[in-house]
Order: structure tokens, then sequence, then C-alpha cells
């Protein structure tokens, strides 16, 4: 028997570029020290007042089926905390509770695509983008933001790839993984621009909107003309150190939300409704919690600017948000994918190609900030000398 051909057609389009992240596994599962920067995780655990919520909820007797879109407590105070962020009024009729950011992620493009239709997605991009495109039966297409526009999206390639293609939707991630950019104000406008004039719908991949360092995140959802072609996807996974509670929503037209729900039905049947408590008791620690969460980030995103300070072979994107800072090595000669390779090999150290997050990401690294100061100090301090010694001296 064969299964069908959905899956294999997306297993060809995802990531090959996990052989460091495997290989950094199986060193250290062989006792080997290995420096680890390539996982995009808080390392801390979830906070225990958050814990204390999800089992004071379940042994309260919350541990039955939740169909729907969410409990109304938790739809609301997001929707709160959508309209006090943003400025832009959210009612709790616009959110959809799901398991996580990639479920919103899947759901928005499943809404809003079908067969034949095409979507867009600005690289560098989040592994999963392009499969989960594919997933729906439409067709993914890159619009490159380039290293020499500082990873920002223009318009002008925006509104390109939609006139080929007749796409219907774009796809966008501020604060950016894998570069640890900021769209700037005038990036957002732009897009939004693009989106009213090519009548494409909005992807607005948000989840690390409390972590920004410098300059300020906007949704382009507060835009005129944008909250009624606007999703948002957010996640709690990285602004509360929940990644394994599986909480995130998407914030959009009613419409939109009305269709996720019945693609939930069908699917994950909602959210375990004592992770939705904690998820409320998360949100309601506010935004100094979120700070607190986000400080190491940011004191370590300063660390790894200091360590390449002094160099001429290896420079920062601009790192001014998330929780990664995105290396340039071009000027070693080596492509990322050469230099991770050696890296993990000669220094035990492991770090992302940029090449795993699409070409335009091509002769970068991508250092993910969880690994405690001194630790991620060392490595970079290390593979900073690594990459000098790559370079003849002139
Ligand atoms: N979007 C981006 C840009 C991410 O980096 C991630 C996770 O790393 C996700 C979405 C999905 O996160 P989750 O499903 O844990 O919310």
């Amino acid at each position: 028997m064969q299964i069908g051909p959905r899956i294999p057609r997306i297993r060809a389009a995802g990531s090959d570029g996990w052989e460091i992240v495997y290989r950094a596994r199986a060193l250290m599962a062989a006792g080997e020290p290995v420096m680890n920067l390539t996982i995009g995780e808080p390392d801390r655990t979830t906070d225990p007042r958050v814990l204390t919520a999800m089992h004071e909820a379940a042994m309260g007797g919350l541990t039955g089926y939740t169909f729907g879109p969410g409990l109304p407590e938790l739809r609301r105070a997001i929707a709160e905390r959508v309209t006090a962020r943003t400025g832009t009024p959210t009612a709790p009729e616009n959110v959809i509770v799901t398991p996580g950011g990639q479920a919103a992620l899947f759901a928005a493009h499943m809404v809003l695509l079908s067969e034949g239709d095409t979507g867009l997605y600005v690289t560098p991009h989040y592994p999963t983008y392009p499969s989960t495109i594919l997933a729906t039966g439409a067709t993914p297409v890159a619009v490159a933001a380039s290293a020499e526009s500082g990873f920002q999206p223009t318009a002008a390639a925006v509104l390109a790839a939609q006139a080929r293609t007749g796409a219907r939707s774009l796809l966008i991630n501020t604060p950016n993984n894998p570069t640890g950019v900021v769209y700037t104000p005038a990036t957002v406008e732009a897009i939004a621009g693009a989106c009213r004039a090519a009548d494409l719908w909005l992807i607005s991949d948000e989840v690390y909107d409390t972590q920004v360092w410098e300059g300020r995140h906007l949704s382009p959802r507060s835009l005129p003309g944008m909250a009624e072609r606007t999703v948002v996807i957010g996640s709690m996974s990285k602004s509360h150190a929940m990644t394994g509670s599986r909480l995130g929503w998407l914030v959009a037209p009613t419409e939109v939300i009305e269709a996720a729900t019945v693609l939930a039905t069908n699917t994950t049947y909602g959210v375990v409704p004592y992770i939705q408590k904690g998820a409320l008791a998360a949100l309601d620690l506010g935004p100094g919690f979120e700070e607190e969460i986000a400080a190491p980030f940011r004191r370590r995103r300063a660390l790894v600017q200091a360590a390449v300070a002094g160099s001429a072979i290896v420079s920062t994107a601009p790192a001014a948000g998330a929780m990664y800072v995105m290396l340039d090595i071009r000027a070693t000669g080596l492509s990322g994918e050469a230099f991770a390779r050696r890296l993990i090999e000669e220094k035990r150290i492991a770090v992302m190609p940029g090449e795993s997050f699409g070409a335009a990401a091509a002769g970068h690294l991508r250092i993910a900030l969880t690994q405690p100061d001194e630790v991620l100090s060392a490595a970079i301090t290390e593979l900073v000398a690594f990459a000098e010694a790559l370079v003849p001296a002139q």
C-alpha cells in the first residue's frame, strides 16, 4: 500500500538544514561537550505560578472537551491584550485559541488558500513556512529580503511576486526568526500598502512581539484598511516560556475565526482546558513578566555584539529583536553550511547555517541566544577567532 502524495510533497519542501542539529545531538549523546547555539527555545522552564494554575484547573475538574474557539475568558484576555498593545479594537470574536503558533500558521493558510492558489512568504524564513503553505495544496513562493537591505522586505518585491503569480496571501514575520531583524514602521507601512494595492491577505507572524531591543514592533493590523485583511499569529511559547504547553492564537476578522473553528472541529477538537487556564494565569502576570522572560535575550544580544565588534571578518545583521543574532561570515569565503560543518567538527560549536532559512541568508549563521551568558560569550569569541584564522592576513 502507498501513502498519498501530500506528505511526501511537504517533506520534499522541508528544510534539509538540520544536519548540524542532528550532528550536535549525536556528539552530545556520545558524551562529547558541544556548545549548542542552534536551539530556538527559552532556556528556562514554565513559571511555577503558571503550572500551579494548570494543576488547580485540572484538579478542579477542567479535564473535558473544549470544543470551539477557546475558553471565553482566555479569548477575552487575548483580545484585551491585543487591543492594549496595538490600539486596534479587538473583540473575543476576533480570537481563536490554537495548540501553538504553528497550528495557527496552518489554520490561517488552510482558511485562506486552496489547491491551485499561491501563498507568498518572506525569506529568510522560519523553516515550516513553505511546507505549511504546501500542506494546504497551494504553491509557496518566496519573496526575498536581502542582506543588503538589512533583511527588510520591500513593497516592490511583494508586488512583483504577486503580479507574477496571482498570489492570494503574504506571510511576514517581525521580529524575525532567523535574522533578529525588526521591520521598521516604514517597512510595515509599505508592505501593508502593497497588500491593499494587490488585494492580498496578510498573515503576520508576531510570536516574538515581546522581544524588541531596538525600535518598536508595529503590528500591520493596526494600519488603516488592514484589520479586515490581516491575520495575526500569536503564541505563548517564546513570550512566556511555554513551548511545551502548545498555546497560540489567531487574531482575524470574524469570518476567518469562524472558518478556523470549523477546521479545529475537524482536527484538534480545541485546546486542553487546563492549559488554557494556565495561559490565562500567565497573561495575568502582565508585561513585567514578559520583560523578565525577554531580559536574558536582550543581555545576550549585547554580549554577541561585543564579541563580534572588533572583527573585520564577522559582523552582525541589525539585531533588533527576537532571540537570535545573524552573523555575516561571507568575508571568510565559505558558505554558511560549510562554515557550520567545520565549526562543529573542529571546535564543537553548533550553529544553524543561514541557508537552512533560505538562499537569502546564504553566507550567514543563526545564533540562538538560549545558552547561559558565559557559554555564549566564549562560543562567539571562539567562532570569531576561527573565522579570522580562515582568512589569510593581508
Ligand atoms: N513562528 C516563528 C517565527 C517561530 O520561530 C516559531 C517557533 O520557533 C513558531 C512560529 C511556532 O512556535 P509555536 O508553535 O511553539 O508557537
